[in-house]
């Protein structure tokens, strides 16, 4: 893989968003990852099926025990499991929109999933999750506007979190991690996110 690149923006009470690849978010090592699952919760493709590979069976055990117990899991919504072989100690499963014309809830139901997941993590005392960009692969969402969404959504969630402090959104090649750079960039000059400060580095 190329070298990655990292934009780190620094946000009030010490908490940071960073924007990083092109990587692959198995490798994390954020207390959580957050996985693309669909509504079964019994794996797919993308990056679903890159986290049940790399987590090995004990992730889909305690899938298949949750589905048993809630059902299917909703748009929107968020659970956890163990990361099994990951090095994250924590999978947070969740389901974003299937993109259709962009006036079906989709916004909504995607900024639900970054909400909820910073959300849950919280609930259990998470320091530290990376997200990969949910519905832009199979589900088709834009990955502009799905970049304006997580940002917004995940800067904001950030501003009442108690222990998670850091957000990774890690994007699997160069040109989505250019187009999360680009649409950043646009959220800063507009004060959309205002960051107290952004350090750029390559690795
Ligand atoms: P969805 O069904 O929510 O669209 P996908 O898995 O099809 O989910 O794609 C979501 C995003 O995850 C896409 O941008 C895809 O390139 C990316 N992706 C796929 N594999 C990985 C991986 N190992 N690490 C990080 N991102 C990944």
């Amino acid at each position: 893989m190329d070298h990655a690149f990292t934009m780190r923006m620094s946000l009030d009470g010490g908490k940071l968003l960073d924007i990083h690849g092109p990587a692959d978010i198995t490798k994390e090592s954020t207390e959580a990852i957050v996985n693309a699952a669909n509504s079964s919760l019994l794996g797919g493709g993308g990056v679903d099926g890159a986290i049940h590979r790399a987590g090995g069976p004990a992730i889909l055990e305690e899938c298949r025990r949750l589905v048993a117990k809630i059902g299917q899991l909703n748009p929107g919504g968020a659970v956890t499991t163990t990361g099994g072989r990951l090095a994250a100690k924590y999978v947070i499963h969740t389901v974003g929109p299937v993109y259709s014309d962009g006036a079906s809830g989709e916004e909504e139901t995607l900024a639900s999933c970054y909400r909820q997941s910073i959300q849950i993590a919280d609930d259990h005392a998470i320091g530290s999750i990376a997200f990969p960009a949910i519905s832009t692969g199979a589900y088709g969402y834009p990955v502009g506007a799905a970049a304006e969404t997580a940002i917004e959504n995940v800067a904001h969630s950030l501003s009442h979190t108690h222990h998670v402090t850091l957000v990774r959104l890690i994007l699997f090649d160069n040109t989505d991690l250019n187009i999360y750079l680009r649409v950043a960039q646009k959220l800063c000059k507009t004060r959309s996110i205002v960051p107290l400060n952004i350090e750029k580095s390559s690795s």
